[in-house]
């Protein structure tokens, strides 16, 4: 259960700033302190230095791995890998970019991924001396209703590493004082639904889910608490796990199903 100040209350949805975040990285939760979703995104410093790696990676691999199990997952920005919630100062542009950045990531995809398995959260973030009454006026702010609508129409700068205008507001806003609210963005990947009628893959017979190759074209599969890229053997290992472990499931349920009959038979009969 969680205590009065648990980093994130769902009852009232907020987590607590410099808490630590009460999920730990699992196979359904991933942690991250930065908002680049695709590789294009990562800022030129993040090259370690006569190495051809970063020191940070895009966040679509994680989103990958979460979409290739079923399960889903999310992944939480504005935490650190150690679950310490910092959260992100976004202004109701920068929320707008992210959503664009992400949409724009999914359609990528192959197969693209349909906007109905997935979708953005944004968590508010409270001090931890704040009172009930000022996290619940918090938890109530809507920042779409001070934002301006035509600006909020404004084509943002995706797939690069500079800052996008939404960016240079949120700059100006801070210089002028003005400090945009801290959030946790919360990226949920929905557990596979094949009976979801806005599914348009053909699901087939296993009604399997769709496996997914990032912008990039490698797949990555979500194991407990790291993403991993698969090649075509592990691949057909993976898809021959699940489907395994999917008919088990049913063959018990059925069984079930039969203990019960037989017993309403012998019940019947006598
Ligand atoms: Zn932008």
């Amino acid at each position: 259960m969680l205590s009065e100040d648990s980093p994130r209350q769902k009852a009232v949805g907020y987590y607590v700033l410099n808490s630590l975040s009460p999920f730990e990285e699992d196979v359904l939760h991933e942690f991250k302190a930065h908002t680049n979703l695709c590789e294009e995104e990562l800022p030129s410093n993040s090259w370690i230095t006569g190495t051809a790696k970063r020191s940070r990676k895009a966040i679509s691999r994680n989103i990958n791995g979460f979409l290739n199990t079923g399960l889903g997952g999310t992944v939480h920005l504005g935490i650190t890998d150690e679950g310490f919630v910092k959260g992100l100062r976004l202004t109701q542009y920068t929320r707008d970019h992210l959503v664009a950045a992400l949409d724009d990531l999914m359609s990528r995809y192959s197969p693209p991924v349909e906007a109905h398995r997935y979708k953005i959260n944004f968590v508010p973030v409270v001090e931890s001396e704040t009172t009930q009454e000022q996290r619940a006026a918090i938890v109530r702010y809507n920042s779409e209703r001070d934002s301006d609508l035509e600006r909020r129409q404004k084509e943002h700068l995706l797939r690069q590493p500079h800052y996008c205008w939404c960016h240079k507001d949120e700059v100006a806003q801070v210089n002028m004082g003005i400090i945009p609210a801290i959030c946790v963005a919360e990226i949920i990947i929905k557990e596979w639904d094949p009976n979801d009628a806005r599914n348009s893959y053909p699901v087939g017979k296993l009604r399997m889910h769709p496996i997914h190759q990032s912008e990039k074209g490698e797949t990555f599969f979500r194991r407990t608490a790291y993403v991993t890229p698969c090649n075509g053997e592990e691949l057909k290992l993976m898809s021959r796990q699940l489907v395994r472990a999917r008919f088990e499931e049913r063959i018990k349920k059925l069984k079930e199903k039969k203990a019960e009959l037989l017993k309403e038979i012998s019940a019947g009969l006598s």
